[in-house]
């Protein structure tokens, strides 16, 4: 409820930031952290750029190194689970490869992310309230690659034949025609949707972990919800979305298709900074077009839809150009 009220209070844009730990390689090679958060505020870290200069930023949240799974799960907790009142609601993981986009996302088996902690609420408070709400949840999972959506839930044997396009509906909803939405009716079945969807991810690739790297990843929980007393029907999305890598191309990479995907996420990444960072100083204009991966979300960004934004950092002193790029980005769009 506190929470709640806070959200109201601040807008529906909310910041977070994540910096993973330093990885065992990072330790025995005797890495520096660049990330300090012993400030006198909460909710902020400290970037040792230099001897002499130091960089503070501000979230609304901040985890530590130190913060596991259930902790990053309790501040999302209130967000997510609005989608059962029938708000939309968009969540992103950004930043740079190896910074624990996925990690936050998914999870692993015994670390699980906030993905499947989502799901696993979702059904639990459709439980609680089966007195008063009948609710149904469907599934969906896309990604999207060079600017081009593919459904990970499709029959691998008509994919590529199967063409994914954003219409807008008559009722001015975007909508992805075509797209499976598979219904769940417990956790076991949203981890068995999860596990197919990552498989059809990698199809192509020789290095599964580089190419998913490169594309956006968007699971879409539809919750169709009917209010007993009342028969009033809502119909809501939530969208969990595992960015692309925000790193910049390297110097030995400029060329070939390598250069082209990385052009591809830049574009995208921008133009959803463009959108966060316009509809946070309530501009008149929000430039959905610019890319697939905005366009497809028009309608769960905005208006009194929900937005969650986690940049991910990594503490070595190795990636703090990227480290500052990224705490830079969630600036702009705060
Ligand atoms: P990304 O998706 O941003 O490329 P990953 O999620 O794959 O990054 O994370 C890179 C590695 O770091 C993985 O081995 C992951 O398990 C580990 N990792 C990331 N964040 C954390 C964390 N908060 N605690 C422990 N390990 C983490
Ligand atoms: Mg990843």
């Amino acid at each position: 409820r506190l929470y709640n009220e806070v959200i109201e209070l601040k807008g529906n844009i909310r910041v977070f930031c994540r910096c993973r730990p330093l990885s065992e390689n990072e330790i025995a090679n005797g890495t520096a952290s660049v990330i300090n958060f012993e400030s006198s505020h909460d909710n902020e870290l400290q970037v040792i750029c230099s001897d002499t200069s130091k960089k503070q930023f501000k979230f609304d949240f901040v985890f530590k190194p130190e913060d596991n799974q259930e902790v990053v799960f309790a501040q999302t907790k209130p967000i997510v689970t609005s989608v059962m009142d029938g708000y939309n609601v968009c969540i992103f993981a950004y930043g740079q490869t190896g910074t624990g986009k996925t990690f936050t996302m998914e999870g692993t088996p015994e670390h699980r992310g906030v993905n499947y902690r989502t799901l696993d609420e979702l059904f639990r408070i459709s439980e609680e309230r089966r007195g008063t709400m009948k609710y149904e949840l469907l599934v969906s999972m896309l990604e999207v690659y060079n600017e081009k959506i593919r459904d990970l839930l499709a029959d691998s044997s008509t994919q590529p034949t199967r063409k994914l396009e954003i219409k807008q509906a008559v009722d001015g909803t975007h909508e992805v025609p075509g797209l499976v939405e598979a219904p769940v009716y417990g956790i076991e079945d949203v981890w068995g949707m999860l596990k197919s969807g990552n498989r059809a991810r990698s199809v192509g690739s020789t290095c599964a972990n580089e190419l998913s790297s490169r594309s956006h990843c968007l699971l879409r929980v539809t919750v169709m919800g009917e209010n007993l007393l009342s028969s009033q029907r809502t119909r809501s999305h939530l969208w969990l979305v595992d960015l692309a890598g925000s790193e910049r191309v390297g110097r030995t990479e400029v060329e070939g298709e390598r250069l082209k995907e990385s052009q591809f996420i830049n574009k995208s990444l921008s133009a959803l900074g463009d959108v966060i960072s316009a509809l946070a100083s309530k501009s008149a204009h929000i430039p959905y077009r610019n890319s697939r991966l905005t366009h497809i979300l028009q309608s769960s960004l905005g208006g009194d839809c929900k937005t969650l934004m986690i940049v991910q950092v990594s503490p070595s002193a190795r990636d703090l150009g990227e480290t500052l790029c990224s705490l830079n980005f969630a600036t702009r769009v705060r």
